[in-house]
């Protein structure tokens, strides 16, 4: 797996990480060395996928309850290490689904307490973004990060990851889920989605809801299931779909550039795996003269690793946390991480 610069000297960290905000368990393990590269040793994962309809928290945080442990073991056991070898544990710690939440964090706290090791707690959408900024050659990207529960464009200014665009009310995903559901798909529906759309050939008007700088989800699954409903072609829903939204995202993601100056973008996320969204987004870089970062598609989902990463960066400029502040924020904000570790 990759070396890769990032940011500040430092000490050198190992670090665990440990993702659970939603449908994905995952176990992951990052190091940092003094000079701010990062090599991941591990990255095991574990999507609930159920047979029928959606994720259901509770169901959920049982999944990976019953996960974690081999997970853990099999991390350690990809990386050569023992827990002693490790030097911080991180966690998830929001936003997410309660349930899931407690379910990472009791692991993480159950885990710290037994190796006798110091606690970080992640914010799982400022986690991405520094997956994908330490291994690529960004320096200083924004974020595109389009998953199930949330779609954000999220840029560093002034001390703080800020929000520049989201979503005002459903994720990308889990629109797309929804729709795939309601139409006969499994969860998760999106790469189903993505194949039926390479079949459509015909563009069929979806409500385009950029507003100001946020986007909006609902109307267009509304309208989409009307479509379908009507007897329009499955293929060219999708495909519409895909357009639509995707437009969507790249015209708030060139916003932001322009606002912010910046001239890097790197994806996360589970809907930007779409290898469409990909080349829509790669485009607009392009003719902007901007960089576009596509960071290995192991860490674009939700995954350990990027918890670990995050935390080995927070742990290395201002070390582990007070466990009496280790609780969870089912709506932990991007703008409340006090970044420490970024100048
Ligand atoms: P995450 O929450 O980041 O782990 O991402 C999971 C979400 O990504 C689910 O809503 C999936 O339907 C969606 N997803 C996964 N692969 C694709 C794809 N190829 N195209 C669109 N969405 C996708
Ligand atoms: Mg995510």
């Amino acid at each position: 797996m990759g070396l890769h610069m990032s940011g500040k000297r430092g000490r050198a960290v190992t670090a665990l990480g440990i993702e659970g905000t939603a449908h994905t368990a995952g176990v992951g393990i990052a190091r940092r060395d003094e000079r701010g590269r990062f090599e991941i040793l591990a990255n095991r994962s574990d999507m609930l996928r159920p047979a029928t309809g959606g994720i259901h928290p509770r169901e959920a945080a049982e999944h990976h309850a019953s996960l974690f442990p081999g997970l853990l073991q099999g991390a350690l056991s990809d990386g050569g290490l023992g827990a002693a070898d490790l030097d911080v544990v991180c966690f998830s710690q929001g936003p997410g689904l309660g349930p899931c939440l407690r379910t990472a964090a009791t692991t993480a706290r159950a885990f710290a307490h037994a190796a006798d090791k110091p606690l970080v707690g992640v914010n799982h959408c400022v986690a991405h973004l520094e997956v994908g900024r330490v291994m690529t050659e960004a320096v200083d990207p924004l974020l595109l990060y389009a998953s199930g529960g949330n779609t954000q464009i999220i840029a560093y200014a002034q001390g703080r990851y800020r929000v520049f665009g989201e979503t005002l009310d459903v994720g990308l995903g889990n629109m797309l889920d929804k729709f795939g559901i309601e139409v006969g798909m499994r969860f998760p529906a999106g790469p189903q989605i993505e194949q039926t759309a390479l079949k459509g050939t015909k563009y069929l008007p979806l409500p385009y809801s950029v507003k100001g700088m946020d986007l909006a989800f609902s109307g267009i699954l509304t309208a989409a299931l009307a479509l379908h409903r009507d007897g329009e072609k499955l293929e060219d829903v999708c495909y519409s779909l895909q357009e639509t939204c995707f437009a969507m995202l790249c015209e708030t993601t060139e916003r932001a550039m322009a606002h912010t100056q910046k001239d890097e973008v790197v994806i996360g996320g589970g809907v930007v795996q779409n290898e469409r969204l990909q080349k829509m987004v790669a485009t607009m870089c392009i003719e902007r003269g901007a960089q576009f970062y596509k960071p290995p598609r192991a860490l674009l989902p939700d995954n350990g690793a990027m918890i670990a990463v995050t935390g080995a960066l927070e742990f290395a400029a201002s070390g582990g946390i007070d466990w009496a502040k280790s609780g969870v924020n089912q709506r932990y904000r991007t703008d409340q991480v006090e970044v420490t570790w970024r100048t």
